[in-house]
């Protein structure tokens, strides 16, 4: 019998509860039960793929090829399990299959309401899921919190699961947050109070209550929310801020949260294996020796636009035993060498990550001609392996016209293009190549050594139109870049490196994606691996840690 946990949050939105549900997942899965985790959205978009990366931070793309919240990511990383489509339910998803079913004329002349034909929707994206091999439980975040307009279809359809699916076989959690009040020092337990109210007024009455806070949570303010929300006090779960989101799991291991859960769905799970866990929060303690990496983008101002590549970037520097600082670059701002000087003399290593359209592309073509003449380590990331490419084809043909035709439609030297197959017209249509695809490792290349000297072919996650322009790789292979790693037909560039620089590395898919914080993704670490050791300004040649 699948059982369904079902997430909630209260007070106000970003206080982690897209972690929460991730660390949840993880300590049942130590405990050896098989956990699919879905994420609501409440928007009337029906994926993120076309929403601007301000508004809603990263697209993270499951290996299916969906495009879908960055907490989907979150789960991922913690969960260690490969997600897809399903995973993601936004309103236009929902109203979109109601609204053409009735076309259909499937309600055979009923009037379609919200309730029960949206919240049947919902439910059935719910069951679908527990119909995957051996799922265990099945972990559903509600995204925005309790009292938003367009949360109540989801709220009801939650209520009705305790029906459907059996009272012991659902779970309520809601997670909120402690304001804390500096004038009398104390965290305040009534927004909670309030937001449980209104849960309960929809009918559902919390089992567990996570409260975030960034001061101690008291044992009397415990009590004072046990009392109130009629809560049990051990399912009253304290979440105090924390230096990294990795150490979360343990924190509610350690209040108990795995086991409860556990016991109160009546499920059987073996002794929780947290090994894992807690090898990833020591390497968090060690801050002494620092990476300088510059990521050069145009969201840079929305950390949350990149969040995957910051998380690699992490994963990378436990690995090194490294602490990375991130200096955000934004692209636009440089117009000039004097202006890329100051903003890069520090990086140990830059990134450009993935983007699309013209905006701050000069600056990073600049970014990168800076990385290769000053032997800085680089890598891009779909975007910004085409812009490596970029910038050593125009030194090569001498022109600053070479371009992308996404960002130039008339340039002569169109080193970047749409694929002569593609019918695409540049605009926001649905060609994008998107998901897993494979790719061949060529040997003795920097790609093939650090996946491992005998791996020869890799999977990687895709979310790009453009692509490198064979009209040229006899010249710039000519001329010393070196296709690394292409599709298994050999017409698609997917790596591409500069072997006489110390580490320049550009691929066509999204490595960040598919980094772990137990197993970092080796573009990320070798990135890592070569920065840690070049000096910049102000930088400290790194030292053996003292063991
Ligand atoms: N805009 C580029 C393309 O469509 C790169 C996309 C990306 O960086 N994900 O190919």
């Amino acid at each position: 019998m699948t059982k369904y946990i079902f997430v909630t949050g209260g007070v106000v939105s970003s206080v982690g509860k897209g972690i929460t549900v991730a660390s949840i997942g993880a300590l049942l899965k130590s405990r050896g039960l098989s956990v699919y985790v879905q994420k609501i959205d409440p928007y009337l978009n029906v994926d993120p793929g076309m929403m601007s990366p301000y508004q809603h931070g990263e697209v993270f793309v499951t290996q299916d090829g969906a495009e879908t919240d960055l907490d989907v990511g979150n789960y991922e990383r913690f969960i260690d399990t490969e997600l897809s489509a399903e995973s993601d339910i936004t309103s236009g998803q929902v109203y979109s299959a109601v609204i053409a079913r009735e076309r259909r004329g499937d309600f055979v002349g009923g009037t379609i309401q919200v309730i029960p034909h949206v919240t049947d929707e919902v439910k059935a994206g719910f069951k679908k899921l527990s119909t995957k091999p051996g799922a265990d439980v099945i972990l559903v975040e509600v995204g925005g919190t309790v009292g938003d307009i367009e949360c109540q279809p989801y709220l009801e359809a939650i209520r009705q699961m305790r029906k459907d699916a059996g009272r012991d076989n659902v779970l309520y959690i809601h997670v909120t947050l402690l304001p804390y009040i500096g004038s009398t020092k104390e965290l305040k337990t009534k927004p909670s109070q309030h937001s449980v109210n209104e849960l309960r007024r929809l009918g559902i009455q919390p089992d567990i209550i996570v409260c975030r806070a960034d001061y101690p949570i008291s044992d009397s303010i415990r009590d004072k929310i046990s009392l109130f929300c009629d809560v049990e006090r051990q399912a009253v779960i304290p979440m105090t801020t924390v230096s990294s989101v990795y150490e979360v799991p343990l924190v509610l291991e350690n209040e108990g949260m795995g086991d409860l859960v556990v016991n109160r769905l009546g499920l059987i799970g073996l002794t929780p294996d947290l090994s894992n866990w807690r090898e990833i929060a020591s390497y968090n303690r060690n801050d002494n020796l620092r990476v300088k990496v510059a990521v050069v983008g145009k969201y840079v101002e929305l950390e949350d636009a990149y969040y995957s590549v910051r998380e690699s970037l992490y994963h990378a520097g436990m690995k090194n035993n490294r602490k990375i600082e991130i200096s955000w670059i934004q692209s636009e701002a440089l117009v000039n060498e004097n202006a890329v000087e100051s903003a890069l003399r520090y990086a140990q290593g830059i990134i450009i990550p993935g983007g699309f359209g013209p905006r701050g592309i000069e600056g990073m073509i600049k970014a990168a001609r800076y990385a290769r003449l000053n032997r800085i380590p680089y890598l891009g990331l779909s975007l910004g392996m085409q812009v490596m490419i970029i910038e050593f084809a125009r030194f090569v043909l001498n022109s600053d016209e070479v371009n992308s035709t996404e960002f130039n439609s008339a340039t002569p030297h169109p080193v970047i293009d749409l694929p002569a197959d593609s019918n695409s017209t540049g605009g926001k249509d649905n060609t994008m190549r998107l998901g897993n695809y494979l790719c061949h490792l060529k040997p003795n290349t920097w790609a093939a050594r650090v996946y491992g000297g005998n791996v020869s072919e890799i999977t990687e996650r895709h979310r790009n139109r453009y692509e490198f322009n064979n009209l040229y790789r006899q010249q710039l292979a000519e001329a010393g870049l070196v296709f690394s790693g292409l599709s298994p037909d050999g017409r698609l560039v997917e790596i591409c490196e500069l072997p006489d620089h110390p580490w320049m590395v550009g691929c066509q898919f999204h490595p960040e994606f598919i980094s772990r914080p137990n197993r970092p993704h080796p573009l990320f670490t070798g990135l890592i691996s070569i920065a840690k050791d070049v000096l910049r300004e102000g930088s400290q040649p790194s030292l053996p840690l003292a063991s």
